[in-house]
């Protein structure tokens, strides 16, 4: 019994190592899977309206009334995402560019 618990105690660095390393293997991974499923995510600029929406944004906490969305004054597109309202993952975004390096390296 005390060969056993002093096994695991000596083992035990070691295995948080292991543990830990396939808890950051399986969040990446993750990660991954949420880029290729997934590549665009909505613009953290706009909320992907589309627009900019910091005007919007502090007349609300301001005067705390709902104010129209989409007003054809002040109204211009999000210069973030251009206006689309949405914005490629960081993880894509560098998939991309390593896709593009191995692509122009071949010829
Ligand atoms: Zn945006």
């Amino acid at each position: 019994m005390t060969l056993i618990l002093a096994a695991t105690s000596t083992n035990a660095p070691e295995m948080s190592v292991i543990l830990f390393a396939g808890i950051i293997l399986f969040v990446t991974a993750g990660y991954a899977l949420a880029c290729w499923v997934r590549p665009f995510t909505l613009c953290s600029r706009c909320d992907g309206t589309g627009t900019s929406a910091d005007r919007g944004l502090t007349d609300r906490l301001r005067h705390r009334r709902p104010v129209r969305p989409r007003a054809p004054r002040g109204r211009r597109d999000c210069p973030r995402c251009r206006g689309t309202g949405l914005r490629l993952r960081i993880g894509r975004r560098l998939h991309n560019h390593f896709a593009r390096l191995h692509r122009n390296s071949r010829r």
